[in-house]
């Protein structure tokens, strides 16, 4: 099967040509065509995604997730992490248990937890009664619940150390996240090997120039890979650029949607969180952020819109997510499961492929 593009995204680069598809997998790219429309994409990986269409995956069961699925299909999303906000422990295990395990559609590539660890005074909308102190049975346990890919936690706090030693021997990648750490503290988890943080200047020490804090510290430094939400309003047009500017190649998107992505304004619960989505934007009742209603495919065009160009912009939404969960990333190479998302010539997505399966058409 051809998808009848006019190019594909093959590494960083868009190769112009046609892109055929044979059993399920990538057959061959840069076909001469002669007239092409929209441009073929990995799928898009969402690394961050507490609820879709209207359902809330801390209590999701099956059908939930089928829901939620369809809905994420459509926004161009073929891989994503659950993500767990932080919640009692039995909420927790009871969420890790309901999920999905690999197949499906879209793939669930396991849960983010985010949280409990987390430092008090960064917790945002997050509960702080089912906040926790750096606790190693209790990340055992948690990752005894259910297949656990990431986890984001405050490298500061007192006996963080032990969870990121015990959570690399296991394979889970540590992103840095609702922390209060200065640079020496950013410093010294990144010299432990953690490489990544999540919803970079959100719910983090802010950036002054005599404290630069962990979120100057992870521009400064190469190794270090920077999630961000690009909605407009997690972050200002231009510290979106100055991300750009320093980070770019190194930069993932993430949506943090929440159930209301999707499904438009109204009333939702974000891990038994009463939170409202007026004009687009998610509030907590005090008023304060509690994820987004952002997609994925709105963030390329939202990260395209900066001027950055398009091959990059997908490569943020595909390649560099998987890279910081450590997932083979192939793009639109032969032999490559053909995950796919054609975006016509407005960025919209016009088609979505799973295993070069024709799925949920927007
Ligand atoms: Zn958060």
């Amino acid at each position: 099967m051809r998808l009848g593009v006019k190019a594909g995204l093959v590494g960083r680069e868009l190769v112009p040509g046609d892109v055929e598809i044979v059993d399920g997998r990538i057959a061959r790219v840069g076909l001469s065509s002669a007239n092409g429309k929209g441009v073929a994409s990995p799928g898009f990986v969402d690394l961050q995604v507490n609820g879709f269409g209207g359902v809330d995956f801390l209590d999701a069961d099956a059908n939930g997730y089928r829901v939620a699925g369809q809905a994420m299909l459509e926004t161009g999303v073929t891989a994503f992490l659950p993500t767990f906000i932080t919640a009692p422990e039995d909420q927790l295990v009871a969420a890790l248990a309901e999920m999905p395990n690999g197949s499906g559609s879209p793939h669930v590539l396991g849960a983010h937890l985010e949280g409990p660890f987390l430092a008090p005074e960064r917790l945002g909308t997050h509960p702080e009664a089912a906040r926790r102190d750096p606790d190693t049975e209790l990340l055992e346990r948690l990752l005894a619940a259910g297949p656990v890919r990431l986890v984001t936690l405050a490298p500061e706090l007192p006996g963080a150390g032990a969870l990121i030693d015990l959570l690399h021997r296991r394979g889970v990648t540590v992103s840095c996240g609702h922390t209060d750490a200065d640079a020496s503290e950013a410093n010294a988890a990144f010299d432990l090997g953690v490489q990544t943080v999540t919803h970079l200047f959100n719910a983090m020490r802010p950036f002054n120039h005599r404290d630069p804090g962990i979120a100057g510290v992870a521009l400064s430094r190469q190794d270090v890979i920077v999630q961000v939400i690009l909605d407009g309003i997690h972050l200002a047009p231009d510290t979106a650029k100055l991300i750009w500017s320093v980070g770019g190649g190194r930069v993932a998107l993430v949506t943090d949607s929440m159930a209301g992505a999707g499904n438009g304004d109204g009333s939702y619960s974000l891990g038994g969180l009463e939170v409202e989505i007026r004009d687009g934007v998610a509030r907590g009742p005090d008023g304060v952020l509690a994820g987004s209603s952002l997609t994925m495919i709105e963030a390329v065009r939202n990260l395209h819109g900066l001027g950055v160009p398009l091959a990059d912009a997908l490569d943020a939404a595909t390649a560099v997510p998987l890279r910081i969960i450590g997932h083979p990333s192939e793009g639109l190479a032969a032999g490559a499961p053909a995950d796919v998302v054609v975006l016509d010539d407005n960025l919209e997505v016009d088609r979505v492929l799973v295993g070069g399966e024709l799925s949920g058409v927007a």
